[in-house]
């Protein structure tokens, strides 16, 4: 009997993912799945009336990149311009309340004003706000403004009334609450521990949906077919968050398949829970997660020596290696894989430290466990990965950040080792990429770029940012599509264009492969397909 193909996409360049070049030939679609791979002359068999044939010329056909690490639903609220107003390019306080006044005259229907990004230190006054002026402008209207570091928020009073902070409010761990001199509250409040709760009350008068919508066609756009959803963040309750994310399911909403990953609890119910509930194709439950330091900026990344600005300090780790020993001991006992948030070399020597110890009692398992960021890694700790069999996921667009200002975090010499991605695909890493959305947009185009060149858009630094470390174009195609999946659990059925997987699949404007590393920037997706349904389409 004649096999039939719904479509069939040609083209002299489709990378599989098998190799790292592009092969010519020709991809058979038939419902969700990919029916054949091969030359065109091998298509015959599943051509028939009814099959769309799209010659694609010469470009490029990959598998729908899968960004492994993203914050979905807060990055696409914060990232919503009718839910969240920019202030990072405000220069003054009265610049900021303008812009609120304006904001909330225009969106009369949200209950919160939510806004973010405002910095006092580039403002002349260098005054840190409060909320008097706020107060004058929206007296009956909660107002909630997240600091460009996240590490404070400035509210109106309002605001302070709906939490029920007062004067007398004592500070909360880890958060502290700013009074006026006469005791009477300023408006800011710093750390999440004082500012979680309010964040909450405001994320969650927001339009989740709307906004995940407006994200999920923006994905679509790029061609990523799937996202490895870690940390709700934003006060938001992974609980509350993956009930949106099945609802939408229910509603045909999801285009994009998401991965759900939880906390790294010692108590596995939810997790039980979740692997139960969320198994469908679009949205399924695939580990867990945990932070164990902080970031490096603030020197709060866990360094095995101290930061080259700042010899009293190598930062620290938020949870003890015996802690987390344990924790990842129950997870593998009961089949869960793990992400660890790993910033610093000492971090990421820890983790693979408890990974490893694990392994010498529960023997090694057909666990995709992960090390997320790897900013920084110990030579000695490179060959450990392949050998633990712990997939490297990093975020390409990170490198090119904050060049300068990471020479003088960890000095030359740590330098060498600084997103070693190249180092660590040598010694045969699983290399996974993500975006960390909402820190970076979702084009995968730019990471890829970054990976390869290790500079900036404009070219900075000359030569790239420690470019002994940078990757090929195929190696960073492989860590946006198979690597992600590998993680997710999914790589034999996601990741690459082999029969039988399921059609997630991108045609982009260009064979990137005969392009400059700047026309990568430019690249366009012509057509984005997910289990065999046409998401987004130019061509
Ligand atoms: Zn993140």
């Amino acid at each position: 009997m004649k096999k039939h193909a719904d479509s069939i996409y040609v083209s002299s360049a489709i990378f599989t993912g098998n190799s790292l070049e592009p092969m010519n030939g020709a991809i058979a679609i038939a419902g969700d799945r990919i029916i054949a791979v091969g030359s065109m002359d091998s298509m015959n068999e599943y051509i028939d009336d009814n099959t769309k044939v799209v010659d694609c010329g010469d470009k490029l056909i990959v598998p729908g990149f899968n960004d492994s690490h993203v914050h979905f639903m807060y990055g696409s609220m914060v990232r919503d311009e009718d839910f969240c107003l920019s202030l990072y390019d405000c220069t003054s306080e009265e610049e900021c309340v303008k812009r609120v006044k304006e904001f909330a005259d225009k969106h009369p229907n949200n209950p919160w004003i939510f806004g973010s990004g405002w910095n006092h230190n580039i403002w002349p006054s260098a005054k840190v706000p409060d909320r008097h002026l706020l107060d004058k402008i929206l007296p009956d209207k909660p107002v909630y403004l997240s600091s460009w570091d996240i590490h404070t928020a400035w509210v109106n009073k309002k605001a302070l009334e709906l939490i029920g902070y007062d004067r007398n409010t004592p500070n909360l761990e880890n958060g502290f609450i700013e009074h006026f001199p006469d005791g009477e509250l300023s408006g800011i409040l710093r750390e999440p521990g004082a500012f979680d709760p309010v964040q909450k009350l405001a994320i969650q008068s927001g339009d989740s949906k709307a906004a995940l919508r407006k994200y999920l066609k923006e994905a679509a756009k790029y061609g990523v077919t799937s996202l490895g959803n870690v940390q709700p963040y934003g006060g938001l309750e992974e609980k509350e968050v993956f009930e949106v994310y099945k609802e939408m399911e229910e509603e045909g909403l999801l285009t994009s398949r998401i991965h759900l990953f939880g906390e790294l609890k010692k108590d596995l119910t939810d997790a039980k829970e979740y692997a139960k509930k969320y198994c469908s194709k679009k949205l399924c439950f695939a580990g867990l997660k945990k932070i164990t330091d902080g970031i490096c900026e603030s020197h709060t990344g866990y360094l095995l020596e101290p930061y080259t600005d700042d010899p009293m300090t190598k930062g620290e780790l938020q949870v003890t290696p015996e802690e987390l020993t344990e924790l990842i001991m129950n997870a593998d006992s009961e089949g869960f894989n793990v992400r660890l948030h790993c910033i610093g070399d000492g971090a990421v020597r820890n983790a693979l430290d408890c990974f490893e110890a694990v392994q010498k009692v529960n023997g090694r398992k057909n666990l995709h466990n992960a090390i997320e960021h790897i900013e920084n890694c110990h030579p000695e700790d490179i060959a450990r990965f392949a050998k633990l069999g712990v997939i490297a996921s990093m975020q390409p667009m990170h490198i090119i950040q904050n060049t300068d200002e990471y020479l003088k975090l960890v000095g030359k010499k740590r330098l060498e080792t600084t997103w070693p991605m190249r180092d660590l695909i040598d010694a045969g890493t699983i290399m996974a990429f993500g975006t960390d959305f909402p820190v970076i947009g979702l084009n995968p185009m730019e990471g890829i770029y970054a990976a390869i060149t290790r500079q900036t858009f404009e070219g900075y630094p000359e030569g790239g940012f420690v470019k002994n470390q940078s990757i090929t174009l195929g190696e960073a195609l492989k860590a946006y599509t198979y690597g992600p999946a590998y993680v997710e659990n999914c790589e034999n059925e996601l990741g690459t264009l082999n029969v039988g997987n399921l059609a997630d699949i991108v045609v982009l404007d260009k064979n990137l492969f005969t392009a400059k590393p700047k026309e990568i920037l430019e690249t366009k997706v012509l057509m984005t397909m997910v289990g065999g349904e046409v998401i987004h389409s130019e061509l």
